[in-house]
């Protein structure tokens, strides 16, 4: 895997070229270089990159996808979306969301009163907003208030309950009325790991028996013509189109049922998320089996047959699908700190003057190793190594002697790679789960990778430069949490391979794709390491370089997240200079510049800065 699968997963968002990843636009940016910018400016740790460029593209081609399917059906209806605030809230990529919007049918989508107050304060006026998930009588007043304001809002009613809330203040406030949406509860099912949200047993919708009692309350209480969207959601990632085809089957007749039963309004089928992102950088590891195109015309082209069959007018189509609108626009880049077999030099050696026969062994192994015996001294060494180990058990051979074995079969094992380093990876790749390389990142997983964690979802890794040259090692990732998920292991069906870099004299950077989507909110500061610093990129061709580096966020300082979890930093900051205060035999003048470090320190981030290997200070 030399391109690191990438035409499977960027669709030309990145492209590698001279060796290095760069933005897939008219100028060629490379991804090092963007980071090297900033990281001349002091920061360090990991980098969340923003591209709003892609923000703006995904929502282009998801409106001239359906826009297309629409025309070639010669479809009726019209199309509409709104984006779920739930798949990332942060201002520096809702801002540029709503502005990428501004001449679309492109709102936003809540799930809290929190999310609410966004979408009504940034939803362009006439763009949709859509409130699902569970509310009280606040939380349908605040969708009143926003009515008041001129948005163009519906409540989605999750239960008969909540449809009841919306009939009281509905007589309490007057009108205008938001618009009421019912979810659906359908008997299909979504597929892969998000599926819960859909089918019979999920947490959420209205049976039929509670749409057939929900009808009848709106009538009775003159609510009626509000009612003007049905709404279903199958789950996230929809991995295979069937389920979503016979959940639109479903709908669609509930629809057209409802029509006959007098809904006149009624008039959008929303048709929730779950449009998947392809996340494989792997041939034959697709994380879907259709393209936007098949959907868009599955959901017009089946749409349309039902209203034909029922003879009813052509719906709205409306779709709430964030992770396709929100993947591709991060990337998160992780300083590679250290590689673990780095120590094992041949200078580290202390060969003694008598060595245990199978040490010797080793050494005859190492050094007369060539291509015709490669693989084969290779297995010998590593059944030496365990030989070796036991040996070290039972107290037959020295501590000594255990550092001679490890740092002679990593020798064997380098000097193996090399020497097959032109031949067909399939012939090590056997072994490459012995022979892996552990590299150490300056990141955490539980921040910034949650679903790793969480989900087993794997992101696309690649490195951002040297890719013109051929990566030997078989690589696991470590991140700087002390907790031992903290690692994406080799896998030999999905192999990752890395340079073999030496990181005391060059900088090694790898870039994770598409963590747009849910990864920041939902991530943990676990061991205390918090949201990255982050920065957005905006293309600009008047600019020498091409783009300009805007929003950039330092990551929270530690005072600042001792803060958070309800320290009282300043009782923390006088104990500590007490406790320097309080040491004897130290000099004033040396009281205080440790006190100086330490008040340095505490303004900074928690990720780290440097590490010293061999005295010398890097990174
Ligand atoms: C989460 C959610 C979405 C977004 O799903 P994606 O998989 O990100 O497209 C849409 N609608 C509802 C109701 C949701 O709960």
């Amino acid at each position: 895997m030399f391109d690191y699968g990438i035409k499977f997963w960027s669709k030309d968002d990145f492209v590698i070229e001279d060796g290095k990843v760069k933005i897939g636009a008219n100028r060629k940016i490379a991804l090092i270089d963007v980071v090297s910018k900033v990281r001349e400016s002091g920061y360090k740790g990991p980098l969340l990159i923003r591209f709003p460029h892609l923000i703006q593209k995904q929502i282009d081609k998801l409106f001239n996808s359906f826009n297309t399917s629409i025309k070639q059906y010669k479809y009726k209806g019209n199309f509409k979306a709104v984006f779920p605030l739930k798949v990332n809230q942060f201002p520096n990529f809702i801002l540029p969301l709503v502005e990428a919007s501004m001449d679309r049918d492109y709102g936003l989508e809540a799930g809290s009163k929190a999310e609410l107050i966004i979408a009504m304060a940034y939803t362009n006026i006439n763009s949709p907003i859509t409130v699902n998930g569970f509310k009280d009588k606040e939380m349908i007043n605040l969708g009143f208030i926003a009515s008041n304001m001129g948005h163009n809002i519906t409540l989605t009613i999750e239960g008969l309950n909540e449809l009841q809330t919306i009939i009281e203040v509905a007589k309490d406030m007057g009108s205008p009325y938001p618009n009421i949406g019912l979810r659906i509860r359908l008997h299909s099912m979504g597929s892969g790991v998000w599926a819960k949200s859909g089918g019979i047993n999920s947490k959420f919708g209205l049976t039929s028996t509670e749409l057939l009692e929900a009808v009848k309350l709106l009538k009775k209480s003159n609510l009626i013509s509000q009612f003007s969207m049905i709404h279903f959601h199958i789950g996230s990632q929809i991995s295979d189109i069937s389920p979503l085809k016979k959940a639109l089957r479903e709908a669609g007749n509930i629809y057209a049922e409802l029509r006959k039963m007098g809904c006149e309004n009624l008039n959008i089928v929303n048709i929730g998320g779950g449009l998947a992102v392809e996340y494989t950088q792997h041939q034959g590891y697709n994380n879907r089996n259709y393209t936007l195109d098949e959907f868009s015309g599955d959901v017009v082209f089946s749409l349309k047959e039902i209203a034909k069959n029922k003879k009813e007018k052509e719906p709205d189509i409306f779709i709430e699908s964030g992770r396709f609108v929100a993947a591709s626009h991060a990337v998160l880049v992780a300083p590679v700190l250290e590689l673990f077999s780095q120590e094992y030099d041949e200078r580290a050696l202390r060969l003694k003057d008598k060595n245990p026969k199978l040490i010797e062994e080793l050494l005859d192994l190492y050094n007369s190793i060539d291509e015709r015996h490669a693989m084969e001294y290779l297995h010998d060494s590593l059944d030496h190594m365990e030989s070796l180990l036991t040996l070290f058990d039972l107290g037959y051979i020295d501590l000594q002697d255990r550092s001679n074995t490890e740092i002679l079969v990593h020798l064997i094992i380098k000097k193996v790679i090399r020497i097959l380093k032109h031949k067909n990876h399939n012939e090590i790749l056997q072994i490459q789960e012995q022979i892996q390389e552990r590299y150490l990142l300056n990141c955490s997983f539980f921040q910034s990778m949650p679903d790793y964690w969480g989900l087993g979802q794997n992101f696309p890794v690649m490195p951002l430069d040297k890719l013109n040259t051929r990566p030997t090692r078989s690589a696991s990732l470590w991140d700087i949490t002390c907790d031992s998920d903290g690692e994406i292991s080799f896998n030999k069906n999905t192999p990752l391979f890395l340079h073999d870099i030496d990181i005391k004299n060059e900088e090694y950077f790898l870039g994770f794709f598409l963590v747009g989507a849910y990864q920041e909110v939902l991530g943990m500061k676990h061991n205390l390491f918090t949201h990255p610093t982050e920065f957005s990129i905006i293309l600009d061709d008047d600019e020498d370089c091409g783009y300009l580096v805007e929003n950039l966020l330092e990551a929270q300082n530690i005072l600042d997240v001792l803060d958070d979890l309800d320290y009282d930093t300043k009782d923390i900051e006088r104990r500590l200079k007490q406790r320097i205060d309080d040491v004897e035999n130290l000099s004033d003048e040396y009281k205080k510049e440790v006190l100086g470090q330490l008040y340095i320190m505490l303004s900074e981030n928690g990720y780290l800065r440097t590490i010293t290997i061999s005295g010398k200070s890097i990174k």
